[in-house]
């Protein structure tokens, strides 16, 4: 058997206070005909990065709709987990080539998991999350010899704007045979994808998680002061995994041109790693290395990520989040952030530029002048910076709550099975 996920409870009439009654009713008008289905999410981690965050309220939330849903994880070892951060790599667009011997060892762990997953009965809707545990479906055909039941998503948080084509063209076969897919924004649908039914989906953040709900002053400053920050002086923040993608070097490169005129400015980089990520350590440690001498700089570190009350309170407190990302699927960060009315500068990049409209929820930039000058005015402005706050909040709760991913995801099951919305 596959490893089974345990989650909290959650119960979606808490959300009542945040998104309205109404908005809860039709939660569960949708819900009523899938009352008792069977859902397996899939996935490669348990912890670590925007995909389990996800998984941790959406799968309790469709249980307490009456959907019987569970979250399972694939099981991987280290060399498995290096050949899927190359695919993962290669479909956001780096450089690199998928040698035969490491296409060999996914289709080994995949074949594994098909097994494995064999054990588990039968479910009426599969989510298969990103590439890593994408091969399953394929592989319970080849030994089946007929087509799986159930419907089977595959459900892609990537940025597939600019795949490599070898990447994409190894993973093609695979993920065509589903019978639907999800992205995060439209431009990630790869022209040349036929079969499964395409459908854009961004996702949505938790308000009533511990990273997410409001913490009191008190609170925050004693958390502060436990990670030495000086909450008397500004702090910029950055909170992700340490991956290569998310440019931490450059986040550093551009704190060092603002210090000489703020010198008082901190600088917070938290972040950690996630099961299925060999990468992180040694992200993490050129950055502990490239940061040496270059001003008043917190890095935090936790091995799946720094744990929730803290990122809470460093997001809560910044006077300026910023997001410097290469690719971003989508940026669940950037929602956490914005929630939380703080001012946020991002890269325009994959879904970030999804949440922030310039200027009016927040600065997308390019280059490193445009990073440097929006900081600047936002250190500057706090009336801007509160202005921009309100309005990325707002934002979020008319697109970004996790009970309008949960919404997508009814519809779409109601869609697929034939019982289309009336
Ligand atoms: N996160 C965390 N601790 C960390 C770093 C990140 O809990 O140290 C969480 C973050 O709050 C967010 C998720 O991990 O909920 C990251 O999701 P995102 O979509 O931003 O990026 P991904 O890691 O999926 O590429």
């Amino acid at each position: 058997m596959t490893e089974c996920v345990l989650t909290q409870e959650r119960a979606l009439s808490d959300y009542t206070s945040i998104v309205g009654e109404e908005a809860i009713q039709e939660l569960r008008q949708l819900a009523k005909p899938l009352c008792g289905a069977r859902v397996l999410h899939l996935n490669a981690t348990a912890a670590g990065g925007g995909v389990a965050e996800l998984l941790t309220a959406l799968v309790p939330l469709m249980c307490d709709l009456g959907l019987n849903a569970e979250w399972r994880i694939l099981q991987g070892a280290d060399e498995f987990y290096k050949v899927t951060k190359a695919m993962h790599n290669g479909l956001q667009g780096m450089p690199l080539q998928l040698k035969p011997d490491m296409k060999e060892t996914w289709l080994k762990y995949s074949s594994l998991n098909a097994d494995l997953l064999g054990h588990n009965g039968i479910y009426d809707f599969v989510v298969v999350h990103d590439p890593q545990p994408a091969g399953v479906l394929w592989l319970l055909r080849q030994r089946n010899g007929h087509r799986n039941p159930g419907i089977w998503i595959w459900r892609c948080h990537l940025d597939l704007s600019t795949p490599r084509p070898d990447a994409w063209e190894f993973l093609k076969p695979y993920v065509g045979v589903y019978d639907a897919a999800i992205f995060s924004k439209r431009d990630y649908f790869q022209k040349d994808f036929q079969g499964p039914r395409c459908f854009e989906v961004p996702p949505g953040m938790d308000p009533l998680s511990t990273k997410n709900r409001l913490l009191d002053d008190e609170e925050v400053r004693s958390i502060l002061l436990r990670y030495g920050i000086d909450p008397g002086r500004p702090f910029i923040c950055k909170v992700s995994r340490f991956d290569p993608w998310k440019d931490f070097q450059g986040v550093i490169d551009i704190y060092d041109l603002l210090r000489r005129e703020f010198p008082e400015v901190q600088l917070v980089l938290v972040g950690g790693g996630a099961g299925d990520d060999p990468e992180a350590w040694s992200c993490y440690q050129r950055t502990v290395a490239y940061a040496q001498g270059k001003g008043d700089i917190h890095i935090l570190w936790g091995q799946s990520g720094v744990s929730s009350p803290e990122l809470n309170a460093f997001q809560q407190a910044a006077s300026v989040v910023v997001q410097k990302s290469i690719r971003e699927g989508f940026g669940l960060v950037v929602a956490e952030a914005l929630w939380k009315s703080r001012p946020v500068v991002a890269s325009d990049v994959g879904g970030i530029a999804l949440q922030i409209s310039h200027r009016k929820t927040g600065y997308l930039v390019r280059s490193v002048n445009e990073w440097v000058e929006a900081i600047t005015y936002l250190l500057q402005n706090s009336e801007a910076s509160a202005r921009l706050g309100r309005a990325g909040r707002d934002l979020v709760q008319e697109r970004f709550l996790i009970t309008r991913y949960l919404r997508d995801y009814l519809k779409i099951f109601r869609t697929l099975s034939g019982r289309v919305q009336r």
